[in-house]
């Protein structure tokens, strides 16, 4: 809820808007998880808030921390269905900030876009987050670790720009001073590459950060890996990212994971070279974190080096990002993927009798 709206609600309550603040104040300044929390307010307001609000839209189901410091949040929705989040302290290639801490946060739950390596998408996509889902996610992991939220990214699972409005709002609400009051430029949405929704992106009057999923840098080898590109080739995706820097002139990041004997060629490092030059791009090379029952591997830290040397000759920015995490798979949806795998039965279940599956 915007502050705007919970005025509107606390006016036709009959109750001073001023309570919008105290409210607000309670949510995301002092991690209240309960209305009964809120003492400054009246008995009987805090009554009628339990009664017809929601405080609470994701439930903290697990938090694993690696030996990094990385955390990983597992969340439950009101539906049962399972997402995940991740706290990273520093990463440098990642985000311009290091000492800072980012949130990864998820946008859907599942994926429809079935990139052949990834593990969020392998069942599809069961449904969009609402705006409350997400911006719970950031609240939660807040609480949860104490910490404060410097950077967010849409990089968990799902795909954000799938679910425009919600990830707007949520971002938009994280935005405002009344909430965290994270700064747009600290927060990234990354995309698989949905070329109309980028340029539409390019009109928002948020200055929010963007970054491509590429990972093939021609139609050859990012088709056979991601089918998305399809139905949005390079030309149309770069044509895309080409008119969001010529409004925003804002540098866009492509992200690129490193597949052994896959997308680790010179050839495919030149084309990168090329593409990345020509938007100014910066490039954050990835090594893969390898999932269970997919046959895709890592290139040998060697080899991963040597592409970011053939990179570098076309003079862009390239980092090579040493991830964080992997030692609790918190790389890309795996968590959720192992946890999945033990209660899956339960849920899949679950939810054919209450008929939630899309
Ligand atoms: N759907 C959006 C948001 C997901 S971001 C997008 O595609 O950009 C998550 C990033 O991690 C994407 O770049 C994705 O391609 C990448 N990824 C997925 N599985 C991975 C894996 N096993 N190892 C490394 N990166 C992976």
């Amino acid at each position: 809820m915007t502050r705007e709206e919970l005025v509107a609600w606390l006016m036709s309550a009959g109750e001073p808007a001023y309570r919008a603040d105290q409210i607000l104040g309670w949510v995301y300044e002092r991690g209240a998880g309960s209305f009964q929390e809120m003492t400054n307010l009246p008995v009987g307001l805090r009554e009628r808030l339990a009664e017809e609000m929601e405080l609470n839209a994701v439930r903290a189901l697990r938090v694993r921390q690696a030996g990094d410091t990385t955390e990983k949040f597992l969340f439950q929705l009101s539906d049962g269905a399972l997402i995940e989040t991740v706290l990273i302290p520093a990463t440098p290639g990642l985000t311009s900030q290091s000492d800072r801490h980012t949130v990864c946060v998820s946008s859907q739950v599942g994926c429809a876009y079935g990139c052949r390596f990834c593990a969020s998408g392998l069942a599809g996509v069961r449904r969009n987050l609402s705006a409350a889902e997400i911006v719970d996610q950031v609240v939660h992991v807040q609480r949860l670790s104490g910490e404060r939220v410097h950077n967010i990214v849409m990089m968990g699972m799902g795909e954000p720009l799938a679910n425009y409005e919600a990830v707007l709002r949520a971002l938009k609400i994280l935005n405002s001073p009344w909430s965290l009051g994270i700064g747009a430029r600290k927060m990234t949405i990354s995309t698989v590459g949905l070329a109309p929704q980028i340029r539409r992106l390019a009109e928002e009057p948020m200055q929010i950060r963007l970054a491509i999923s590429l990972h093939g840098a021609t139609d050859e080898v990012r088709s056979r890996i991601m089918p998305v590109n399809r139905k949005y080739p390079l030309r149309e995706l770069i044509g895309a990212c080409e008119e969001y820097r010529r409004r925003r002139q804002r540098q866009i990041t492509f992200e690129y994971i490193l597949l052994k004997d896959v997308n680790d060629t010179e050839e495919q490092a030149r084309a990168l070279g090329a593409l990345a030059a020509r938007l100014a791009a910066k490039v954050n090379l990835i090594p893969y974190n390898p999932v269970e029952g997919l046959p895709w591997q890592r290139p040998s830290e060697a080899q991963c080096r040597q592409f970011q040397q053939w990179v570098k000759r076309y003079r862009v920015a390239v980092t090579l990002r040493m991830e964080k995490g992997t030692d609790i798979n918190a790389a890309c949806g795996q968590l959720r993927l192992q946890e999945e795998r033990r209660i899956g039965a339960e849920w899949s279940l679950a939810a054919v009798v209450s008929g939630s599956t899309m």
